[in-house]
């Protein structure tokens, strides 16, 4: 099973993404997360896409391909895979449909996650990140705070404000997002497997009734 999740920056797509890799027991990958794990082990490969990372612009699609091909390659996404920020140009999207191809796959479904563009920013804004590259878990001191200040609830680690939640480079990862990731939603729509659903605190409608239509949809599929 494969399964892509589409929508602006701090939509909850890593969020939801988790629920589901949960519930349909597949490892979900984000590649936000590999690319700052090698920046912050000081990687080759990390010191090249630094440079993007940090102005919240996206990283070229040949480094993005280069990593994102490797990691499909390995052993525990061969029953299936969640896809979190992969792919965010219409080039990655034509080439990882290539790389399915090759091996007889195919697309389940693209969970594409709509939420005002104020609740955005304000959701960024108020994110906090587990320091534990391990863990990575994220929380919103406002939506789902950690229960302790400042420590992680799953791993006990210390939370931070990643430097591209701060409000200038925020602000231009949606930029970002609408000149070169919003077009695929109009590339998914054509191949009939996009399911469009909102999530937003102010419509009341959070992760886990959105996790749930999503895996209702997929049993119906
Ligand atoms: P968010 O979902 O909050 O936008 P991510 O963790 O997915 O954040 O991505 C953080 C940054 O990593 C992006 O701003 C971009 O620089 C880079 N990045 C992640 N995935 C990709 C991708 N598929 N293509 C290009 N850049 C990417
Ligand atoms: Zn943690």
């Amino acid at each position: 099973m494969v399964i892509i999740m589409l929508g602006a920056p701090a939509t909850g797509k890593g969020t939801v993404a988790e629920v589901l890799s949960q519930n349909l027991n597949i490892p979900s990958i984000s590649s936000g997360d590999i690319f700052r794990k090698n920046m912050s082990e000081g990687t080759e490969f990390g010191k090249k896409i630094k440079e993007y990372m940090d102005k919240g612009e996206l990283v070229p699609d040949d480094l993005v391909l280069e990593m994102i091909t490797s990691r499909l390659n390995e052993d525990d996404v061969k029953n299936g895979v969640i896809l979190d920020g992969f792919p965010r140009t219409l080039p990655q999207a034509k080439a990882l449909d290539e790389m399915l191809a090759k091996e007889n796959k195919k697309i389940d479904m693209v969970v594409n996650l709509e939420t005002p563009r104020d609740e955005l920013l304000e959701r960024t804004i108020n994110r906090r990140n587990c320091s534990n590259k391990n863990c990575n878990s994220i929380y919103n001191l406002v939506l789902h705070p950690p229960k302790v200040e400042g420590i992680c609830d799953k791993c006990g680690s210390p939370l931070y404000q990643r430097d591209d939640a701060k409000p200038e480079v925020a602000k231009n990862r949606l930029e970002v997002y609408d000149r070169e990731t919003a077009p695929l939603v109009q590339y998914y729509e054509k191949t009939g497997v996009l399911y469009t659903t909102v999530l937003s605190q102010r419509a009341n409608r959070m992760k886990d009734e959105v996790s749930k239509d999503v895996l209702e949809k997929l049993k119906n599929n």
